[in-house]
Formats: structure tokens, sequence, C-alpha cells
């Protein structure tokens, strides 16, 4: 006996939708349940697997067995397929195990012929309808199974209505039109494809099934499963179903519902309904449908509304969720043709998740399941009115650096954003690409829109730690050589400096828009705050944030972050003079200036660890000692170098030379991190001397505070071995002990070295934090700032499953991660590890340092509810796989 290929809907089951798609589980489901659905079969996904391993075969037997199931529908309905007298018709439609919207193709009134169309006019008495539903048939036949454009079909439908007026519709068309219209859509057929239209109804049945099959291999549908992240290998189901008309006179109609509001979350029916129309008049927008609830008092259709409304509250307590259904009125009688869970918002997903726990539908565990971690961005960030978006003029695309949405004059200079920005204008500041000079005027900007750049690029990484909106890498962006304005390849649009645009990011993409559009501010309503705080009932990570300011810190705070996880200390570098202090350390000649320099800087490095160390009060803050290469804190234009030679009273060539001996053909990689600290332990001594003052003043305050000395870039135990060295002088002679100060140091491992010797490094480490967006450049030889270039197509391409400086690469960096925490923990078992690279915040990523026990995860103070959200998501699956 060969494989069951096909279910007829009674045979199958509502849970079993890798089988048998959505779409066929929802349908079989319904079938068991008693509701009113128009009897038929499921061609499982399985057949589509099989007809492409099988070189577009169907696989031995299916067809038998199709036959088989048509046979009991036949008999279920009393007509047969084919028959002059009183015809079957069928529907043919895609259902694959997510829903794809308008992806795939759907084949409706299958079955008709010169032949069978007589006995739908005989059984139906109705002509018109007939004719109607025989040149639809024709064309969407046309369309999706012979691959004939649509326009031919619709041209010769505009000339029919022409005909009768200027503004003639579809239904004016008589029921001669359309017996007509449908021989000129055959004859069509006929010059297009060189073969008559086919009138067998099995061959068309066959040809529908195929090109079901190839729609699941249409461009748009690669493209939605690469962006949603669906498995090419699912395939695709078809469903074979009795035809309803909705089309059959005022008392039949055709609409979709949801059982609860999929924008707001709101427990309201919602949807609409068309009287006399068959489902693709809604789609095509072509009259406009009411609101469902009109239907209640409809006098075409007494008592449906109420009965579709029980059905609707029966599917959605047996799918415990919200449903996305369709339905169909034919003269009067209700027919369910869908129903599946509903897609929603961000925050509609919060509040139907919590409502469904206080009605007592779900458990706290399933409802912080239903929320997609990463669409909890909307609801922390200001973003685009989607009807305005609509409206909108689309300039260019580029990287999602940081999502959300701003609104602003374009400038071309950080010294421009500042004084702008700060004189109260709303300004989005455009770069070639960000060094860390830009930062007060990326602070002071809206947003920040860069041609150059990854998703780690400093602009993307400065940008989300502060939740600004930001685009990197739009690279059809030229700036104008006079910065007088920037224009895109490939057209004529020219965005002038102090023009108005829009920048529209989400997690996938970030648009830019012409002009100020509309935008929707956050909502922190209480049900986000409540599944936040069942979050904390199951993850087992800590969550941190990286913070670099006392603002940062509270705000991190404010999102349940339980500590800091890492200070990037050079940001502070660049507030109000200290920059000046730092280039004259840099441009010292030994080190007895260097140290003069330093001891400027050192009252507001304490300064700023005193801000962090309050905000963070009970929490541990770790802080990383400096890390990047020095030039980025030199001037790199000529005009800049000489104004600053001036300044310090230093001649041009000695500035010139200082930069030139600096200059890094990959500055990602040289004289940085704890290289720095080791050639100039000056540094590190000032830094250590800041934090141990600061922590102990805030001590004598009353602030519970744990410091954790954090060495950038160790590859050798030995390189932190000195550092530590220094710490633990300036500790004692500080006074750090008598004062019963408690504070530990630790590293970043983000060199693949430094993971693989962790046992050793561990000797010294009493923490191991993952530089993972370093971790991954270098174990890919990947950088982080270019390699927007080109990773996109990687991903296209399937070279790499996901961008590995987004979504942490298990496979390589992951092993790394995994050995690393291993062999510290072998040398000192209650090492405390945790990540603080971008990928702290991002969900996949939380879930596998959950899974290698990781004692936390750190990442912007925006993503902390992510975060929480995520690893709460991992332990809950822990849970459910162990069951
Ligand atoms: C890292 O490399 O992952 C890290 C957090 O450090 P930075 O991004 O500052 O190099
Ligand atoms: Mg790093």
């Amino acid at each position: 006996m060969s494989k069951k290929w096909i279910y007829l809907f009674r045979e199958g089951n509502a849970s079993w939708k890798d089988l048998l798609g959505g779409k066929g589980a929802g349908l079989a489901g319904m079938t068991i349940a008693g509701m009113p659905v128009p009897p038929g079969f499921t061609i499982t996904t399985e057949v589509c697997n099989a007809y492409y391993d099988e070189g577009k075969k169907f696989p031995d037997g299916m067809w038998e067995q199709a036959m088989d199931a048509l046979k009991v529908v036949e008999q279920q309905m009393d007509r047969q397929f084919g028959d002059p007298v009183n015809p079957l018709l069928v529907s043919v439609r895609s259902g694959a195990k997510f829903s794809m919207p308008g992806m795939m193709d759907t084949i409706l009134n299958l079955g008709l012929n010169d032949t069978t169309i007589k006995g739908l006019i005989a059984s139906t008495g109705n002509e018109r309808f007939a004719y109607d539903a025989y040149r639809r048939f024709v064309q969407m036949y046309g369309n999706v199974v012979l691959n004939i454009n649509k326009d031919s079909f619709e041209h010769v439908l505009d000339a029919y209505k022409h005909k009768i007026g200027p503004k003639a519709k579809d239904t004016d068309l008589t029921t001669e039109d359309l017996r007509a219209i449908k021989d000129e859509f055959k004859a069509i057929v006929l010059k297009e494809t060189g073969s008559p239209f086919p009138e067998e109804p099995l061959e068309q049945l066959k040809g529908a099934i195929e090109a079901v099959f190839a729609s699941w291999n249409n461009d748009r549908a690669i493209y939605y499963r690469q962006v949603n992240k669906i498995s090419d290998a699912l395939g695709t189901a078809v469903n074979v179903q009795t035809m309803v008309f909705g089309n059959m006179g005022d008392d039949s109609g055709t609409g979709v519902a949801f059982t609860r509001d999929p924008a707001t979350g709101e427990n309201v029916l919602y949807g609409e309904y068309l009287p006399n129309a068959q489902g693709e008049d809604v789609v095509a927008g072509i009259r406009t449908p009411h609101p469902i609830s009109d239907m209640e008092h409809d006098p075409n259709f007494p008592g449906v509304y109420k009965q579709f409304r029980e059905i609707a509250h029966r599917l959605e307590a047996y799918y415990k969720d919200v449903q996305d259904m369709e339905f169909t009125i034919e003269k009067g009688r209700l027919f369910m043709l869908q129903t599946r869970n509903g897609k929603r918002t961000g925050p509609a997903a919060v509040k139907i998740a919590v409502d469904l726990v206080r009605e007592g539908v779900i458990d706290e565990a399933t409802a912080l399941q239903r929320v997609p971690a990463d669409d909890l961005t909307q609801l922390l960030l200001p973003r685009v009115d989607p009807v305005a978006r609509a409206h909108a003029k689309f300039i260019t695309k580029g990287l999602a650096g940081s999502p959300g949405a701003a609104v602003g004059q374009v400038v071309f200079t950080a010294e421009e954003a500042e004084a702008l920005g700060n004189a109260g204008q709303d300004v989005i500041l455009v770069r070639r690409e960000t060094s860390p000079e830009d930062l007060r005027g990326m602070v002071a900007a809206r947003g920040i829109l860069t041609a150059f750049g990854g998703k780690t690029s400093h602009a993307a990484v400065v940008a989300r730690g502060m939740g600004k909106c930001c685009i990197v890498g739009a690279g059809s962006i030229h700036i104008a050589k006079d910065a007088s304005g920037f224009s895109i390849d490939d057209t004529d649009v020219v965005i002038k400096k102090g023009d108005w645009i829009t920048l529209d990011v989400d997690s996938n993409e970030g648009r830019v828009l012409a002009g100020r559009v509309k935008t929707i501010a956050p909502e922190m309503s209480g049900d986000f705050a409540t599944l936040m705080e069942w979050t904390d009932k199951f993850r087992k990570l800590q969550i941190r944030a990286n913070a670099d300011t006392p603002q940062d810190a509270l705000k991190a705070r404010e999102f349940g972050a339980q500590g800091i996880g890492l200070t990037r200390t050079e940001h502070m570098f660049f507030e109000g003079n200290r920059i000046m202090a730092i280039r004259e350390m840099i441009l010292s000649d030994n080190q007895e200036d260097r140290k003069k320099a330093l001891e400027k800087i050192l009252p507001y490095q304490k300064e700023d660890f005193v801000g962090i160390f309050k905000a963070m009060d009970g929490f541990p803050v770790t802080i990383r000692t400096l890390d990047p290469p020095l030039h980025e804190f030199l001037p790199h234009e000529d005009a800049q170098i000489v104004e600053l030679a001036q300044e310090m009273g230093i001649s041009v060539e000695k500035v010139k030379n200082r930069i030139e001996y600096l200059k890094e053909s990959n500055p990602m990689l040289g004289f940085r991190g704890c290289r720095l600290g080791i050639q100039y332990p000056e540094i590190t001594e000032m830094q250590a001397r800041a934090i141990f003052r600061a922590a102990l003043e805030v001590k004598k305050e009353g602030v519970n505070v744990h410091p954790e000395i954090m060495i950038p870039l160790v590859s050798d135990v030995n390189e932190l071995k000195l550092q530590r060295d220094i710490v633990e002088r300036v500790a004692l002679e500080e006074g750090v002990k008598e004062a019963g100060l408690a504070y530990s140091v630790g590293t970043m491992i983000e060199l693949p070295r430094a993971a693989l010797t962790a046992d050793k490094i561990a000797e010294v480490a009493e923490f191991f934090s993952f530089g993972t967006n370093d971790l991954t450049q270098t174990t890919f030889g990947l950088s982080r700032d270019d390699s927007g270039k080109f990773l996109p197509l990687y991903v296209e391409r399937k070279i790499l499953k996901d961008d590995p400086f987004q979504a942490l690469d298990r496979e390589g960096v992951g092993q790394l991660l995994k050995i690393g925490t291993e062999r510290g923990r072998s040398t000192r078992p209650n090492l405390k590890v945790g990540i603080c690279g971008e990928h702290g915040g991002e969900p996949s990523s939380v879930e596998f340092c959950h899974q290698i026990n990781l004692n936390y995860v750190s990442c912007s103070p925006f993503r902390v509810p992510i975060a929480r959200l995520a690893a709460a998501q991992a332990a809950i699956g822990e849970t459910v796989r162990d069951k």
C-alpha cells in the first residue's frame, strides 16, 4: 500500500500543521468540531516535497488517492465533478505550515467547461452568475496555471465595461457580455499557449495542483520566507474544497474577521464583509467592504452574524489564541473557509497574551511564548504611522542600524548637528560613516543616516545604545563634495541640506522617506509591565545593560536591567573639553607629560563613575578600561590638524607624525585594547584610580557599589596579569581594602586565542565577558565596519544563514563561547560569565547563552525588555522540551 498522501478534512487534525499546512489543519479542526465547512481534502506538504524530489512528478499513489477522496466529496455533496447536470466545482488553494499572505496561488470555480456550465445554470437558475463564475475561472486559470499576463484579461474586461459607460462596474456586465468575455479569454489562451483552454475537469485539477506547488518557489514566496525565516524545506499543502458562492445575490457575501483587533489587541470581533461578492473582490479593493458589526442588523443576513460570532468564540476557545477567519454566505447560509492564528502588532500581542491569562484561557508561560521578543521594539520606540507611511515618498533604503522613527532636517557634519540640535532644532545627521568624533553630533541629532557601515559599525552600535533611530549602509546615497546635499544613485532625487526627511526603521530594514512623516509615540502600558514581571519568574539568565552615562543606566534600570555589563569609557572622553586633554596625552613625548594630561582627566572620569554607581545602586557595574585605537581621538582633516597644533602650541608636523605613527591598516585589530594599557600603563592606572575614588566616595554616601574592572582584547594571560597588577597596586594606594570595598577584575574574551586559552586566563580573571562583536569579526575575518557592503548578499544567497553580527553564529563563534566558558570554569568553577556584544539583545543569541549556562547577557538599555523576554522563552522552551 502506498503512503497516505491525502486526507479528507474529516480525517485530519487541527494540530497537524506540519503535514496539512495551517489552512488544512484549520479546515480539519473546524470540520471535526461540526462547524459548517464545505467538504474537501488536503494534499499534504509531503507531496510537495516528493513532487520536487521526483523531478516535478506526483508521487506514486497520490493521484489515485485524490480520485478516491474526490468520490467521497461527490457523495457528500450529491454532485459530480464534470457532471453536465449537477456539477461539483472546487477551489484549489495553497496552505503552508506558516501563513504567507498573498504569496502563493489560488484557483476558484474549477471544474467549469462548456458542458458543466449548463448544469450550473440549471442548478442555480442564475445564468449571469454562472457566466461570471466561468469567466473568472478562465481568467484565474489562465494567469496562475498557464502564466498568461493578467493585463491581457483585464484589457478585455475594461473594453466591455467601457462600452457600457465610462464608470461601468463589473456588476453592470450582462450575461451576454460575460459569455462573450469568456470566449475572448479562451481565445487569448489559445493565442498565448498554442493550445485550447483545457476543458477536461481532471486535467484542470492536475494543472491547478501543480501550479500551487510551483508557487511555493515563486520569487515573492522565496523572498517572504527569507525575510520571515521560514524554512524552504517545509513545502506547501494543497486544499481542494467544494465551492460555495458569495456572489449569488444580495443574500450572499464573503468576508474576513479576527476574533480580536489585531492592531490594538482589543477584545472585539474585527473584520469586514462584502455582499454579493467572491473572495478576490475583497482583496482587489474594487468595492469598499462593510465593517463586520454592520452585519448584525443587515436585513439580508438574518441570524448570520450571531452564528458567526458563536463560531468565532468557539474557535478562539479551542485554539486559545486569536483567530483570523474567512467565511462565505451562500443564499443566507454561512460557510467557514479558513481559521488560523491571527498575525498581530507588537502592542496587540502583549495585550492579547495578558488578557488571555486574565481570562483563564492560558497560563503565564504560554503567554510569554506568544509574544515574539523582537516585536517589543514596537512598544519601546516611536515609529512611523503605517497610514502616513503608505502615502509618503520613499527615497532609499539601508540596513536597520537602530529601530524607531526620526524626523528632521538634513545636516552633514557633527558640528552642525550639535549646534542646531542643541538649539532645539530637529536634525538628521547624514554621514558617509561616523567615527567617535561625531558622538556629540549624534547625541544632538534625532536620527543618523550613513552611506556605509554594517549593523555593528560605530554609528549603529552607538545609536542602539542611545535608542536613537539609525540607518547604516544606505549605499545608494552620494553626499556632494561641498556637502550641499545628497543624491540617490540611478534617480534624479536630490535632498538638499536643510530639507526634511524621515527615517523609518524596523528590525529588518531602514527606509528613508521624504518630508515630515507622522510618527506614533511609544506606549508603556500596564500590560507590558505585567508581561515583563512574568519574565522574571522563568528566566535563569541575568540581564544587564551596556551603558556609558548615568542617564542610560537609569533608563536601563527602568527597563529592568540588573547591572551594567559594559561601560565603554572611551565614549566619556568626547564630553566637554576632555578631548583636548586626551589629545595632549596622546601627543606627549614622555610618560611624565602623559601623566600630567591624564591628571586633568581623572576628576572628570571619577565623576562619570560616581554618576553611574549611584544610578546602579545595589547592582554590579562592569567598567572597561580604554579600548579603541588612539588615532580615533585625533583629527583627520587638514584644517582640524592645523587648528589642534595651534591650540596646543606644537608644530603641525608633529601632530601629523603622531597621526601617521598611530594609523593602522586594519583599525579594529592593532594597537588597541589592553595593548594600550601595557604600552602606557598610566592610562590604566588613571582609570583604576578614578573607579576606586568614585566607588569609595559613593560608598560613604551609603550607595551599595560593586565595581568590576574589565580589561579588553586580551589574547594571553600575561597581558591580563600585567594589567591586574596595576589595578591592585592602585587599590592598595587608594585604601580600598581598609574601606571594605569589594571589587573584581576580569576580562573580555574577544579573540579566539583567549577563548582557547580560557583555562589559563581564568587563573587571573574573576569574570569573563564575551565581546561577541570583536569575537565574530576575528573568527570570521570579517570587519564589522565594512562587511555591510557584501554580507547582505551572503545572506541572500544563503552562504550564511544570518548576518553573524546580528544573530550569534552558533556553529563557529558559539563554539568558542562554549569552549571558553567550559575551560574557564574548569579552572574557576564559580567564574561569572556573560556577553556584552550586540548579540546580548538578540533573541536567538540570548537563547544560545541560556543553553550554554552563561550567567548574564548585557545589551543596550532599549533592548533589555527584549532580552528579558527572550531569556524567559529560552527557559520555558527547555522545560517544554524536557517533558
Ligand atoms: C565586543 O567586541 O563585543 C564589545 C562589546 O566591545 P566593542 O563593541 O566596544 O568593541
Ligand atoms: Mg570589543
